[in-house]
């Protein structure tokens, strides 16, 4: 189980992630494999061009979204399936258990879905006596170690192989082995069981399409299909942003999440759904629900951070995060970690401790808008939530009084000069002690030094050569 308390606040998670020298390792193993993926995946195709044509089709999607949805809300009702409107987690919850009393269900196999570990919904269910297994290998083997996923589409990013081992001998009883395809086959074993059996399937939803009414999932091993298609009740709890207006659209979308998530032209299942079985097809399910749930999304739109509202989930801004890539998804203690979780988490319907922090888990390097298959401007939406803490006096005393300061000297380039010479004095003694770089800055700064160097002023201020060079210039003249 990780060592990192969700709850714990904010500083504390990061610093034991930082200690984690196993969560350190599997960082280390995984980290730029997908970038380096996706780079390939996308230099294969016009890649900007893709991501122009993703963008164009999601500005359309929030333009349009109260007349999309309820097109598609139209067209599953007219294939038979229903349609149920939530506006918090708790409601989701309480749809599902209601479908699950009525249909007489006592098992469910879900498919990897993040909106549903956004409001907890296993625990809802459990607590209903209600057996809920999850059958992506990644999200199976973290509900075996009781834990949340780490990644948006690698739930157990942070696992070594050994720690992955080690659950499986403890929970499956499994002989002692590092071999991936022996682990795999005896979850394969165990999870075919589990889909004969289950009353019911739930999934998140990649997608929708509008104009046919079909909820789109993208999975790798084929328990999406599984999941929508042995139980005789499936549903799906998809955010209401969730949508694409044709199937053209959708196939738009399917390109730039495969190559954005795993460098894949295609994944190797993608599975659709528009309704129930009907009278003479043999398979797929008697019922068909779709839950289309707000839980904080129009909030985003309201407060001027719709642009969030396009991502695909595709998980590109983490994996090249510097921030992310040293401490992992856990310390971000949301369900949504990495740039867009620090955009979307503090406005989401959630319980997440010190939200309001996770703006500022970012270098602002840009990294992330590069990556993004949707142009989402990641780093301005950072931006703008710390614009909107300042605004709403959630800053720091420390950092008003630095920023005060910091206006004071820049308005003024007498005090500027004064205060370049001034901390370049003060920087090269205490660098003197320190051999080399500033091991220890006084207080309130020595919150820098305490995990980084500080470099010491330049003697001789760029201003100041500036000024040295013209004159010699100058002269020569
Ligand atoms: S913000 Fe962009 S890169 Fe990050 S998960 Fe969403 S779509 Fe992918």
């Amino acid at each position: 189980m990780s060592n990192i308390n969700l709850h714990a606040p904010y500083k504390e998670r990061v610093q034991t992630a930082l200690n984690d020298r196993h969560l350190q390792i599997a960082l280390s193993r995984t980290a730029g494999r997908f970038s380096i993926a996706r780079e390939e995946s996308m230099a294969a195709v016009d890649g900007q061009r893709l991501r122009d044509q993703v963008r164009q089709m999601k500005e359309y999607v929030l333009r349009n979204l109260p007349d999309l949805l309820e097109t598609l809300e139209a067209n599953i009702t007219a294939n038979g399936g229903q349609v149920h409107w939530a506006s918090e987690g708790a409601e989701v919850d309480r749809i599902v258990l209601e479908i699950a009393r009525q249909a007489n269900v006592r098992s469910v196999v879900k498919s990897k879905s993040m909106a549903t570990e956004e409001i907890h919904l296993n625990q809802a269910l459990e607590q209903a006596g209600v057996k809920v297994v999850e059958t992506d290998l990644g999200e199976y083997i973290i509900q075996l170690d009781h834990e949340p996923p780490s990644h948006i589409v690698a739930p157990v990013i942070h696992k070594r192989i050994e720690d992955i081992s080690q659950i499986f001998q403890r929970e499956l009883d499994m002989p002692p082995t590092l071999e991936p395809e022996a682990m795999t086959r005896i979850a394969r074993q165990t999870l075919r069981k589990e889909f004969l059996n289950a009353d019911m399937g739930v999934s998140g939803c990649n997608f929708a399409i509008a104009e046919t009414g079909t909820v789109c999932i993208v999975t790798n091993e084929g328990n999406g299909r599984m999941v929508s298609t042995l139980p005789r009740v499936y549903v799906v709890v998809m955010g209401i942003e969730k949508l694409v207006p044709t199937v053209e659209d959708a196939f738009l979308q399917y390109q730039a999440l495969c190559r954005s998530a795993t460098g894949q032209a295609a994944s190797v299942y993608l599975s659709m759904t528009s309704g129930p079985r009907g009278q003479d097809h043999p398979d797929g399910p008697v019922e068909f629900h779709v839950i289309l749930m707000d839980n904080g999304r129009i909030d985003m739109l309201e407060q001027g951070f719709s642009e969030a509202l396009m991502c695909v989930r595709c998980g590109a801004c983490l994996n090249v995060c510097p921030v992310y890539q040293a401490i992992g998804g856990h310390a971000y203690g949301s369900t949504y970690s990495g740039p867009i979780g620090a955009v979307i988490s503090p406005i989401l319907h959630t319980d997440v401790t010190d939200a309001n922090k996770l703006p500022h888990a970012s270098t602002l390097c840009g990294a992330c808008r590069d990556a993004c298959p949707v142009k989402i401007d990641l780093p301005r939406l950072l931006l703008d939530h710390r614009w909107k803490q300042v605004q709403e006096g959630e800053s720091a005393w420390v950092d008003r009084q630095a920023m005060r300061g910091f206006l004071m000297m820049m308005r003024s380039p007498g005090r500027y000069e004064s205060a370049l010479g001034l901390g370049g004095l003060g920087t090269r003694m205490l660098a003197g002690m320190g051999g080399g770089t500033v091991k220890h800055l006084p207080p309130p700064l020595n919150a820098w030094t305490k995990s980084r160097d500080f470099p010491p002023l330049a003697k001789k201020s760029f201003r100041a050569q500036w000024r040295a060079r013209k004159k010699g210039v100058k002269r020569e003249e």
